[in-house]
């Protein structure tokens, strides 16, 4: 976790603790980037406001290293909600301040759950040109590899399970993030947006209107390539 204010990181730090979590503490940008890029981590818990590199940038270098560990944002600001979320940092969660630790350590645990899910045997799923393995979670369109965030992964992975199953952001919600008290749906929706760019103009990803999403090919020729 980087978080430059020790009460803040000391709670939850505690919180955390008390779930078989155990965190690691950096108090600046600098050292937060530094021990991401020597250790393993299972989760980044990243403040945006931090002494020598801010937190998006600290996110920024770790996405251009090819450094996907989820990232959980701490902003104090509504207005950098898209901007974290979006392709440009690729973060998986945020929460905003003041938050409550207990809804910090939800999402973490959420996330770790989801990221942790071995022993599923490999599984190929592939609506038109794009094939995902859910055992490696590892993506192509076509036969080119694509990056995905976890929660990236996690959202094309549902939809892909039910294919031309309308999937309402709600379900999205219950079922990827894990949680299903009201979030507002602009995070399934930003998500969503950011996954379309990146599996390119045969994203396999219908928007039904008022509903949801569902997994199916944009052109029917292109079910049999
Ligand atoms: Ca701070």
């Amino acid at each position: 976790m980087a978080e430059d204010e020790s009460a803040i990181a000391d709670l939850i730090s505690l919180y955390l603790g008390r779930e078989g979590v155990s965190v690691q503490i950096a108090t600046d940008g600098q050292t937060a980037l530094t021990a991401a890029n020597n250790e393993n981590f299972d989760l980044i818990v990243l403040d945006v406001g931090l002494p020598v590199m801010d937190g998006t940038e600290v996110c920024r270098r770790l996405r251009a290293d090819e450094n996907w560990t989820p990232i959980v944002f701490c902003t104090a600001r509504d207005d950098e909600i898209d901007r974290i979320l979006g392709l440009e940092l690729g973060a998986d969660d945020y929460v905003t301040k003041p938050f409550s630790p207990r809804e910090l350590t939800a999402r973490v645990k959420s996330i770790i759950r989801r990221t942790k899910r071995q022993g599923e045997q490999s599984k190929i799923l592939r609506i038109g040109q794009v094939r995902i393995d859910t055992e490696t979670r590892r993506c192509w369109v076509h036969d080119r590899a694509i990056s995905l965030t976890a929660i990236e992964f996690d959202v094309l992975a549902y939809l892909f399970a039910s294919p031309g199953r309308v999937v309402t952001r709600e379900e999205l919600l219950e079922n990827v993030w894990g949680y299903s008290e009201a979030l507002g749906t602009r995070t399934v929706d930003v998500h969503v947006a950011q996954l379309r760019a990146k599996l390119g103009p045969h994203a396999p990803i219908r928007t039904v209107r008022g509903v949801g999403y569902s997994a199916e090919v944009a052109d029917p020729q292109e079910i049999n390539p």
